[in-house]
């Protein structure tokens, strides 16, 4: 899919103040970066605003401060990894007001081809209430404004949105068109069969996903908790499974809705059933198996049972297109992780274009080892789902158009 937006390719940006907005959003422990994909996603574009001359400064928000500097959400651990993966110093501007006199004189000081980062987008209360004052203090310590973080994409902050809107050039990175390219190709213009794979906890979250991609889709595949609510909407006892009880019409409409459109609905036939859930979650737990008919009262389903990975592994083989957002089981705990597991595996296996939609799937992918066997790992778990119901992303409307 073409983005209407302009992009770093479309800009000179020798000799200026670049504002890189990234997502560094990273989990940590111990001040140890633990999954580094945001980071490595983010360098083409940084190493072009180098090599064009640009003095580059980034930003990004890591977890949720609430609007207040917490030390242990400072972004200098990914200031120290970004220096070792672009092997060029990133020089971190620590300040409590993101863009206060610390950032300020750094900024001053960058030369052509200079790397610096700032504090934690988050420090700033304004940030997520899109406020002017932190816009404007973006705004001005910048001659360009390149926006590359797909994951905030939806959401539209000062550091991605409001700052667009105070420079006069904002333009887009290259994570941002990539992710657009694979995700808009995928459901506007998708080659077909299209297979879609939702899973995870709730219809509740997805139920405009659902509704989009039926249309766009020629098999949807839905596994994990949200299965059971249509499980329960075909009359099937659920036991102690997750259900989202006020969901049951919306279920009954779209299994009626596939039928019209001629689409196939895959649900799962059995299911792999504990009595108690686990805690912590990947404590041992006693599995059974039962077919969606005679699944007991008593035992709560959590993963797709064998039967139903087979026949959800078969879809993808037949497929051209593969979507796969959230796991099919709770996939947390090794013995109930065989679901994910073998979806995980027939999109590695298959010639498909293979899109993984973030969050909890990208991390189950990773987990196990299949993560370079895909045509994409989205960096953005609620970024791509609002896109995948066809929402218009802030953070990319806000670039200036081509
Ligand atoms: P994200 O929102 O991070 O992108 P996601 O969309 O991949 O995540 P969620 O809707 O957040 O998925 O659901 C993921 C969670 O659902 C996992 O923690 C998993 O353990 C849980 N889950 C999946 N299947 C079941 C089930 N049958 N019963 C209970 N929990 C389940």
């Amino acid at each position: 899919m073409e983005l209407n937006k302009k992009t770093i390719d479309d800009i000179n940006v020798k000799g200026k103040r670049v504002l890189c907005r990234c997502d560094f959003n990273v989990p940590l422990k111990d001040g140890k970066i633990t999954d580094e994909n945001r980071l490595v996603a983010a360098l083409p574009t940084i190493k072009k605003l180098i090599a064009d001359g640009g003095k580059v400064i980034l930003c990004s928000h890591l977890g949720k401060p609430k609007g207040e500097p917490k030390p242990e959400l400072s972004l200098a651990p990914v200031a120290k990894r970004l220096s070792e993966l672009l092997g060029q110093e990133v020089k971190f501007a620590a300040d409590p007001e993101v863009v206060g006199p610390n950032a300020k004189a750094a900024v001053a000081e960058m030369k052509d081809g200079d790397v610096i980062l700032l504090e934690n987008t988050r420090y700033r209360a304004e940030e997520t209430k899109n406020g002017e004052a932190f816009s404007k203090d973006l705004a001005s310590i910048c001659d360009v404004f390149v926006n590359d973080a797909f994951g905030t994409a939806h959401r539209a902050h000062c550091s991605n949105v409001g700052v667009a809107q105070l420079v006069d050039t904002a333009v887009v990175g290259y994570l941002m068109q990539k992710e657009i390219a694979f995700l808009g190709n995928a459901v506007e213009n998708p080659e077909r069969p299209f297979v879609a794979i939702l899973g995870g906890a709730k219809v509740a979250d997805k139920l405009n996903v659902i509704n989009n991609l039926l249309e766009k889709c020629d098999t949807l595949i839905i596994g994990g908790g949200m299965a059971y609510t249509f499980l329960k909407a075909q009359g099937y006892e659920i036991g102690k499974s997750l259900v989202d009880d006020e969901k049951i019409d919306y279920c009954k409409e779209m299994m009626d809705k596939a039928k019209k459109l001629g689409k196939k609905l895959l649900l799962p036939v059995d299911s792999v059933t504990i009595s108690d859930f686990p805690n912590p979650i990947d404590a041992p737990v006693d599995v059974e198996v039962y077919s969606v008919e005679e699944m007991p009262a008593d035992r709560e389903g959590c993963d797709i049972g064998p039967k139903t990975a087979e026949m959800f592994a078969d879809a993808v083989k037949t497929a051209k297109t593969v979507v796969w957002n959230g796991p099919m089981g709770v996939f947390e705990n090794p013995t109930l992780a065989a679901g994910t597991l073998a979806v995980a595996k027939a999109l590695a296996e298959t010639d498909a274009i293979t899109i993984i939609g973030g969050g909890d799937s990208a991390a189950a992918v990773n987990q196990m080892g299949y993560g370079d066997k895909m045509s994409h790992i989205s960096t953005g778990g609620g970024a791509s789902l609002e896109f995948l119901e066809g929402k218009e992303l802030p953070g990319v409307a806000a670039a200036n158009d081509k």
